[in-house]
């Protein structure tokens, strides 16, 4: 095992970094919130420019071909700066297309991808479902040549900037092996009825409802009735990517409490020389210890093609309570302070809720930790 970043890696981390400062800075990201797009055309054209969305994507395709853990690398930067916008969910599509599509849908979309032109975002989640891929309602009926779609999907990330939506389907009433196909569903179709649902961080998630939708075959990634082990393995890929945004965040939460308890003076001395506030401090550079090391852990067996579904288990279930745990602790350090709307870290703490959810919270990952470990 070897977590240390490459030379190029870090390279990677200090220009995310010192871009997304530049750029996106954190009162941007405020306004962002604000804003019913939640991000600008001009911020996507400059982290085109820099190939981020194709830093995954292979060369022939008009990628960079950079590895699961360049992603990492970057993502983690994308956290620490709580970047908003379609990056993420349409990372995860682009996941999906480059384990599950043809040769054809390849050289079809992954060059638009990486150009920029071409964004995308997934569909899991209905009313009633979380990530429990047996559990999906949203059916895909065969019609001669062609699929007919109806459903309904929560959470949707960006769907209002999406292109097109992956959405997971059952393409028929069968085992629970078979029967789940993604497909791949154009945004703006007149069938496709995208409403905004409020969370807690104004990142931009939808309802989406399919009434209808007619699919050509060529619109359908993978074997047919075959989709439940990739979208598994697309999920749990996504589920160490949400753990490396929510490590990186936690890091800047981490960051701006030491300086805050060092700069706070009250009763004539620093806060950060009170035993409490050093213990608070302790326990949250202990937690995010944790939320790397066991991130890493798993960026690394993904990275090197080794199994990894239990390390998935364990990462986002530690990495969901750890956050939340600095985070409460970082609102402990900064007293009222850290209540205002203006400062950083409600920005991290609403984060930390979201992310927490986001492909399934401490408590669901812990059931398939322990089905892993044969119970
Ligand atoms: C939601 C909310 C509503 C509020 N409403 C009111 C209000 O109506 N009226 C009002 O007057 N105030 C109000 N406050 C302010 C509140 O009284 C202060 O937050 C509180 O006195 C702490 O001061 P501070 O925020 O400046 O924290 P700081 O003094 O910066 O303290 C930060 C941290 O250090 C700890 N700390 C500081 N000094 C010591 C010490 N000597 N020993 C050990 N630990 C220490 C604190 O407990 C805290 O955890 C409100 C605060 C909040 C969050």
């Amino acid at each position: 095992m070897d977590f240390t970043f490459t030379e190029e890696q870090e390279m990677l981390r200090k220009m995310a970094r010192d871009f997304l400062a530049a750029e996106c800075p954190r009162d941007t990201v405020r306004k962002l919130i604000k804003d019913e797009k939640g991000f600008t055309p001009e911020l996507w054209a400059k982290m085109t420019e820099l190939g981020w969305p194709g830093l995954i994507i292979p060369e022939q395709y008009g990628g960079v071909g950079g590895s699961f853990m360049d992603i990492v690398a970057l993502v983690e930067e994308m956290g620490r700066g709580a970047l908003v916008g379609p990056f993420f969910s349409s990372l995860v599509g682009t996941l999906a297309v480059l384990g599950m599509a043809s040769d054809q849908q390849k050289a079809d979309l992954l060059p638009k991808i990486a150009s920029g032109k071409l964004v995308l975002t997934t569909a899991f989640s209905e009313p009633g479902v979380g990530y429990e891929l047996d559990a999906i309602q949203c059916q895909a009926t065969a019609a001669g040549d062609d699929w007919v779609i109806n459903g309904t999907k929560l959470f949707v990330e960006n769907a209002h900037l999406a292109d097109l939506i992956l959405v997971a389907a059952k393409t028929k009433h069968a085992t629970k092996q078979e029967g789940l196909d993604l497909f791949l569903v154009d945004a703006r179709s007149p069938n496709v009825t995208c409403s905004t649902i409020e969370t807690i961080s104004g990142d931009k998630q939808s309802k989406v409802i399919i009434k209808g939708l007619k699919l050509s075959e060529a619109k359908r990634l993978g074997e047919a009735h075959r989709g439940k082990e990739r979208i598994t393995r697309l999920l749990e890929m996504a589920t160490v990517l949400k753990c490396a945004e929510m490590e990186g965040g936690a890091q800047q939460v981490l960051d701006m409490t030491v300086t805050y308890l060092k700069e706070r003076v009250q009763f004539d001395k620093p806060i950060g020389t009170l035993a409490p506030l050093q213990h608070h401090a302790a326990n949250m550079a202990v937690d995010l210890e944790g939320m790397k090391y066991i991130t890493y852990l798993v960026a690394w067996k993904v990275n090197e093609n080794l199994p990894f579904a239990k390390d998935v288990g364990m990462a986002k279930s530690w990495c969901s309570d750890a956050y939340r745990r600095i985070c409460d602790l970082a609102h402990q350090c900064h007293g009222a302070i850290g209540f205002c709307e203006d400062h950083d870290l409600p920005l991290y703490s609403k984060r930390s809720k979201v992310s927490e959810f986001a492909f399934g919270d401490g408590q669901y990952q812990r059931r398939f930790v322990a089905k892993e470990i044969g119970l």
